[in-house]
């Protein structure tokens, strides 16, 4: 049997906790949806029957499953055992940390990259949990400018720095496919929080080291 993530290479970066949760899901609800798949296909005219799409409702199912898996992780414990206490008071920065979505008005795609920094306030979080965090809440039904949003709510919530910075580039596909504003189909939001909005100092040092990279 095939599983949608051996189809998806880029799924097999989810985390093996996230997957299991996902898998749960899935399988909970794999029926319902793949009937949805099936009824979707026969009203744009297509025949769910024929060869080709058999055994697409199932796939589909099992692959929104994984698509959607961040609204089964469990904040608390993504970052469990990850926050240590620390006296340092540096800009921590991750750049370019690539990320997967969907957009919720069209259920399409958007993806790019997340640029998140913060000054630690006498904690700080593992470095590689912050791609986690992005991907929490990246995969699932969104809004760009929510998720951005929520990345450095979060971050604010679990760290009490003295500033938070996010800023989000992505393509959406619901643009780009459909020959629509075309030229707004990549898009870039951002959240400061703290030092980063009141002091421009700050934020124009994370803007120049953020544009460093070639993603912007
Ligand atoms: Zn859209």
């Amino acid at each position: 049997m095939t599983h949608a993530h051996d189809e998806h290479p880029i799924l097999n970066q989810l985390d093996t906790a996230i997957r299991a949760q996902a898998r749960t899901a899935a399988l909970a609800n794999t029926d319902t949806t793949a009937q949805a798949v099936r009824a979707l296909l026969e009203a744009i005219g297509e025949d769910p029957t024929r060869e080709g799409l058999e055994r697409t409702p199932e796939r589909v199912a099992r692959m929104y499953a994984e698509l959607t898996a961040g609204y089964y992780v469990d904040p608390e414990e993504l970052v469990n055992d990850a926050l240590f206490d620390i006296s340092y008071d540096e800009m921590v920065i991750v750049r370019d940390i690539e990320f997967y979505s969907l957009c919720e008005h069209h259920l399409l795609p958007f993806f790019g990259h997340a640029h998140v920094a913060y000054i630690p306030n006498g904690r700080v979080i593992g470095l590689s949990k912050i791609p986690r965090v992005v991907d929490m809440f990246a995969r699932r039904l969104q809004v760009q400018e929510r998720m951005t949003v929520q990345i450095a709510d979060f971050l604010e919530e679990t760290l009490s720095p003295k500033g938070v910075a996010v800023v989000v580039e992505g393509m959406h596909m619901c643009s780009m496919m459909r020959g629509v504003k075309k030229a707004n189909a990549r898009m870039v939001s951002s959240a400061m929080r703290g030092i980063f909005r009141t002091d421009p100092r700050t934020r124009n040092e994370f803007v120049n080291l953020v544009q460093r990279g070639e993603h912007l």
